[in-house]
């Protein structure tokens, strides 16, 4: 039997495309490239950064929550009361003749007679899948060597703190934790009321056996988490009732999609609460303005034998993607579940005062949990737009909030003090808070298409007109018009097509 790495044409040339223009690069490329990491190049670290951005504004800034940044290595004992030193595991088996290691379940999967049983290896006990290993004979990928039994490797990375008397450490597998651990002070910062908002944006890390799926699966990734402090008796939102007629698209437990207003959700049981909702609609609100568009992601109720035992509910955000629907944020109703842990494991007290109550409670916490890098290729493949007869080239078509500069900059040619006059522009732009670039080199199409093939969403371009009358042409990247602007009223006009999403002179 020959096990056959699983490939994915479409993404592959899509990750060829974003290397080549500046998107994203192997890490550490000159040793090697270890599998799993990959760096932002300039152009991809501007769409990051928006799409970050984006978040922060809706889910903290325009909540009045908070925003805080806590340390990447956690202690041991954080990680045991997490759950993580215990649960935070792959099964995997290795090869007795050449040691090489694989994940148990996928190597399974993999196998066509499996495969065809209709089983999924996905969730199943080692026991199951060692007798399934045996069952299919499933043999190692490289020599058909014989595989040994299921055993667990934990995906954090290991460290040390200090030297000498060292203490043991990880790179942290979520950012949340270092939220529950600075809860306590914050509130007590902040008077002590409940619900209390607490984000943060960070790097986490996940030692994956064999990531092989691009930027979808690496081993140290960007995560966006709110955890959402509120008390128990109190499950409403008062966001909720001005969204509770919006419609969101639902894949229920037995696999059925459909739509639902939020108020439907609730009373159907889909969603555990108000709060939980409110996130959903934000969730959405924060993919439209990403390019994502609607019907290429839903909410994915995930079905309570699949949850943790603590969890009044998860629903996943899945997007379609030439991976398959891969889940990119997940919202957990997480009850009081890491504020006790952490409590018992270090003996303080994390529960808050409630003073209409009179009395004390561990507050329940909601979190939805979105994944930066997932997200930014999502981003990627539903805003690519391949050669058409109007445009001979490859290009992306993100909304002009989220591209990774908002216009460029051209001297049609390099003499006569047009250069001069388009980096007066370049720089009158920058000064309005504009992100902008001076394009000198090639000819005029050349850098129009390479501006396109980034989705810089507007060119400007200094001509000669521009040296007798100080005026300019505006070109929108989706349908290559140009108007003709006055170089005093730009930085206005840019900002506001920024604004309103304007991509075209002429809209459909
Ligand atoms: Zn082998």
């Amino acid at each position: 039997m020959k096990s056959k790495e699983p490939s994915f044409p479409k993404a592959e040339r899509l990750i060829d495309v974003a290397i080549r223009r500046s998107f994203i690069m192997p890490s550490a490329e000159i040793y090697g490239a270890p599998a799993g990491f990959y760096d932002y190049g300039p152009v991809g670290c501007a769409i990051k950064r928006r799409l970050e951005n984006l978040w922060r504004s809706e889910m903290l800034q325009k909540e009045g929550f908070h925003e805080i940044e806590t340390s990447m290595i956690l202690p041991e004992a954080v990680l045991k009361a997490s759950g993580h030193a215990e649960n935070f595991s792959d099964p995997i088996v290795s090869c007795k003749k050449c040691n090489a290691r694989f994940r148990a379940d996928h190597l399974l999967s993999e196998n066509p007679a499996f495969a065809a049983s209709g089983a999924k290896a996905e969730g199943m006990q080692d026991a199951e899948l060692t007798d399934a290993i045996r069952k299919y004979k499933v043999a190692c990928p490289n020599d058909k060597g014989e595989l040994t039994e299921v055993a667990r490797f934990n995906m954090m990375f290991k460290t040390a703190i200090g030297a000498g008397d060292e203490r043991v450490a990880y790179c942290r597998p979520e950012t949340a934790q270092g939220i529950f651990l600075d809860f306590a002070r914050i509130v007590r910062n902040y008077g002590s009321r409940l619900p209390i908002g607490i984000g943060q944006v960070g790097r986490s890390f996940r030692n994956e056996i064999s990531p092989r799926q691009g930027i979808i699966r690496m081993r140290e990734f960007s995560q966006m988490e709110l955890e959402y402090f509120f008390n128990p008796e109190k499950q409403s939102h008062a966001g909720f009732t001005g969204i509770s007629g919006e419609k969101l698209v639902f894949e229920l437990e037995d696999g059925k999609v459909e739509e639902r207003t939020l108020a439907q959700a609730l009373s159907d049981g889909i969603v555990p609460n108000e709060i939980m909702a409110y996130f959903l609609w934000k969730q959405e609100r924060i993919y439209l303005a990403s390019g994502i568009p609607r019907g290429k992601f839903r909410f994915r109720k995930i079905p309570a034998n699949d949850t943790p035992h603590y969890s009044r509910g998860n629903i996943d955000l899945v997007v379609d993607t030439s991976y398959g629907w891969i889940e990119t944020t997940g919202t957990a109703y997480r009850t009081d579940y890491d504020l006790s842990s952490h409590a018992k494991a270090s003996g303080a007290d994390l529960s808050v005062f409630v003073e209409e109550e009179k009395k004390k409670v561990v507050p329940h916490v909601v979190e939805p949990s979105m994944g930066v890098d997932r997200m930014f290729w999502c981003v990627l493949e539903h805003c690519f737009m391949e050669k058409t007869p109007e445009k001979d080239w490859e290009w992306f078509n993100f909304p002009p909030a989220i591209a990774p500069y908002h216009a460029w900059i051209f001297p049609l040619m390099r003499k006569d003090g047009m250069e001069e006059k388009a980096r007066e522009v370049e720089s009158l732009l920058r000064e309005s808070g504009l992100i902008v670039y001076c394009q000198e080199s090639g000819s005029i199409g050349k850098r129009y298409a390479r501006a396109d093939e980034i989705g810089v969403p507007y060119c400007v371009t200094v001509d000669y007109d521009t040296l007798k009358d100080g005026t300019v042409t505006l070109r929108f990247r989706n349908d290559g018009k140009q108007v003709r602007l006055a170089i005093g009223e730009l930085a206005e006009k840019i900002a506001s097509f920024v604004k309103e999403g304007k991509v075209a002179l002429d809209l459909a």
